[in-house]
């Protein structure tokens, strides 16, 4: 039997375990990759502790921002052939004839299947994508630097959509890590001005290399929301959250300028309290935004390869994986960290 190496999720209370498993056959519509290389999330974190309500079923192979080469095809594959570069994504199937689906909003889809959580992912040295969902990645791109795109790219630059700020607006962009300091070159890609907002001067540093015109340390000011009304005069027209902290979320609203939309992507366990009255009396926005459709990811995918976004990454080995996790849950990772599978 032919195998393939992969870190499994055998318990939520448990490290990943490193071991052999049998090599899957691609069925109809989908496809066989060798993974080159794969970005690691924050929800590969929450998918192997088990933190949300639907968790997957043991045992599974997280990650969806794996990179590499497809080497067989199922039946029905007309979207792919050997030897092309492909992804996986969290967004790796969808039903394709309920409303969502109907109407160009596959990450609504009930009926989705999510790579890395509900179908085995990317951390490991092949994966079945679905021939129909999964990313193209455009030629001549860096392999090694393009996984963080397909997911935490096309997140933040849905997300960013969402907030129906124009070019030359003020956007906010609340957490720097792995989603947020993509966040920030997508913004200013797209022509925004951006105000990143932290705990930590190091991730504000990473911002402004990154292209932050404003930085505000949201620990050392009295009243950070306060702060970016003034710098901003008057507040931004937009705000990201990313973060991972709920104190974050009240800080943006109370940020936007007056018709202001703030798009959340980031998901604390918490709740927020929203201010009834500024949101009536402001005509202020509030959304959830998760992933992106196909169409979005091709956009993204598109930014990446004329060279406007550099994501920041560590190359790592899928070995390593544990300690990964670790330096992850202790917010020590600057940037994205990439498993290096070849
Ligand atoms: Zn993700
Ligand atoms: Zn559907």
């Amino acid at each position: 039997m032919n195998t393939m190496k992969a870190a499994l999720v055998q318990s939520f209370t448990e490290p990943l375990v490193i071991g052999d498993v049998p090599l899957p056959s691609p069925g109809p519509f989908q496809a066989l990759v060798r993974v080159r290389y794969s970005g690691v999330c924050h929800t590969d974190l929450h998918a192997a502790h088990g933190d949300w309500p639907v968790r997957p079923t043991l045992p599974f192979v997280p990650g969806h921002e794996g990179v590499g080469t497809v080497i067989e095809i199922g039946d029905q594959v007309t979207r792919l052939k050997v030897g092309d570069t492909v992804g996986n994504a969290w967004l790796w199937s969808a039903c394709g004839d309920c409303e969502y689906c109907q109407t160009s909003w596959e990450t609504l889809c009930p009926d989705q299947v999510n790579g890395g959580y509900s179908v085995d992912g990317s951390f490991g040295t092949h994966m079945l994508v679905d021939s129909r969902y999964a990313p193209i990645i455009p030629a001549g791109v860096d392999v090694a630097a393009v996984g963080p795109i397909l997911c935490a790219g096309v997140t933040v630059y849905k997300g960013l959509k969402m907030t129906d700020t124009q070019p030359g607006d003020w956007l906010l962009i609340s957490g720097i890590g792995g989603l947020g300091h993509i966040a920030v070159e997508y913004a200013r890609a797209m022509g925004r001005r951006v105000v990143a907002i932290d705990i930590d001067d190091a991730k504000l540093d990473l911002a402004v290399q990154h292209g932050a015109e404003v930085t505000v340390n949201a620990a050392s000011v009295e009243d950070p929301a306060a702060e970016i009304i003034e710098r901003t005069g008057g507040g931004v027209h937009g705000a990201l959250v990313t973060a991972v902290n709920a104190h974050a979320f009240p800080q943006a609203v109370g940020s936007l300028r007056r018709g202001g939309t703030v798009s959340l992507v980031g998901l604390p366990p918490e709740k927020f309290p929203l201010d009834i009255f500024t949101t009536v009396l402001f005509g202020l926005t509030v959304r959830g935004s998760i992933v992106g459709t196909r169409r979005d990811m091709t956009e993204a995918l598109d930014f990446f390869a004329r060279g406007l976004i550099h994501p920041t990454y560590k190359l790592r080995h899928l070995d390593e994986i544990n300690d990964i996790f670790t330096d992850m849950s202790a917010g020590d990772i600057s940037g994205r960290i990439v498993l290096d599978l070849n």
